[in-house]
């Protein structure tokens, strides 16, 4: 289902942003004294490439005792490095405080961080004081995969009036052992993409890398998979960094990066092209055909099981058997270029439709 919101589009939001190319994000996680926003900003604007800057304010940290923001004072350093790029600045609010403090500053553009859009109580409360308020508002991804909650945010802040909105998504923790800070679970923005069509949706590679090393790589996909921008954290000394430094670069390896990066176009018109694409198509859409048909078979015969236990009163559920064909399916797809988180959650769903086709068997004769 799309929900269509009252959306502003980022080329109305009353900035000069590009129109045919991504819209690019950067500056330190933390603003930390003056000189170090003002260099890294006027760095960073050097490039040519930076529409907005940015700089976190009030920090939230996971544990106390780290570094929590720099507080007001910051936003007096992000305003005047805008100043000097003649850039928008963005900051974090994750309270009233926060919001008044960065209107007072005048600010260009709020963003509500992934810790602020678990709890609906805070999302409301910014709404509710962002009442009449015409500021943009950039809203970060719930720390958890929870789509509905990420969309919640949206319906509350359009609710009060602010139509000026866009998505960032910064991945999401996770307790699985992972090479990212916070897997990026691209289905996740690309299905928000699908429900709320006209909100456009930036990535934050440097809260999903949580590395540097990773960073080229994610950006890329993001650019890949028609994000409409990116948000990138950059510090003039990334190792002496007080909050993030192993996913901060330098503006001079930010601009590295953003060269790196290979635009490609959203569709074609050579007929060459469009044919042959046309033709892998018709055989995906075979391929499906043939899956779909596959494992309606497989049901069936789950349910001449379910019927042969029925007839001699055993249990659907025998959890050897299970844990043997995960391993040996596993196995047989991994040798075939699958991946094993892809085979396991695969073979729990046909598992879990095939539990349903049994249980409907064995309790309707
Ligand atoms: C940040 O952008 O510095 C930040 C705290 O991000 P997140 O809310 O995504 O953790
Ligand atoms: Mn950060």
């Amino acid at each position: 289902m799309e929900i269509q919101l009252n959306i502003t589009p980022l080329n109305d939001w009353g900035f000069q942003f590009p129109t045919d190319r991504p819209l690019i994000i950067s500056g330190p996680c933390s603003a930390e004294t003056e000189e170090q926003v003002m260099d890294t900003c006027v760095d960073l604007a050097k490039h040519g490439s930076v529409n907005m800057l940015r700089a976190g304010i009030w920090k939230p940290r996971t544990r106390p005792n780290c570094f929590e923001g720099i507080g007001s004072i910051g936003l007096k350093w992000i305003k005047e490095a805008g100043k000097a790029t003649n850039l928008p600045v963005t900051v974090e609010v994750a309270n009233v405080k926060h919001v008044y403090e960065a209107l007072r500053m005048g600010i260009d553009v709020l963003w509500i961080g992934a810790r602020t859009t678990v709890n609906p109580f805070s999302v409301q409360e910014i709404a509710d004081a962002l009442q009449g308020v015409d500021i943009p508002v950039m809203v970060k991804n719930p720390v958890n995969p929870d789509l509905a909650l990420w969309m919640g945010a949206f319906e509350r802040l359009n609710k009060a009036g602010i139509t000026k909105l866009a998505a960032i998504h910064r991945g999401f923790s996770s307790h699985e052992k992972s090479k990212y800070r916070n897997r990026p679970q691209w289905e996740i923005p690309i299905e928000f993409m699908r429900q709320m069509p006209n909100v456009p949706v930036i990535c934050d590679p440097s809260h999903i890398c949580g590395r540097r090393d990773l960073l080229q790589t994610v950006a890329q996909k993001a650019m890949d998979l028609s994000f409409d921008g990116l948000m990138i954290e950059s510090h003039n000394n990334p190792s002496k960094a007080l909050s993030d430094a192993e996913q901060q670069v330098t503006p001079t390896a930010f601009g590295v990066l953003i060269d790196s990066l290979v635009l490609r176009n959203e569709t074609s018109t050579d007929p060459v092209f469009l044919h042959n694409l046309e033709d892998l198509r018709e055989m995906i859409d075979n391929a499906d055909r043939e899956l779909v048909a596959l494992l309606a078979k497989r049901m069936k015969i789950s349910e001449r099981i379910g019927e042969y236990k029925r007839n001699n009163n055993i249990k659907i559920l025998q959890a050897d058997r299970w844990d043997e064909i995960i391993r040996q399916r596993s196995e047989i797809g991994i040798q075939q270029g699958l991946s094993a988180e892809f085979m396991f959650e695969w073979l729990n769903a046909i598992h879990k439709e095939s539990i349903r086709h049994q249980g409907n068997v064995m309790n309707h004769d």
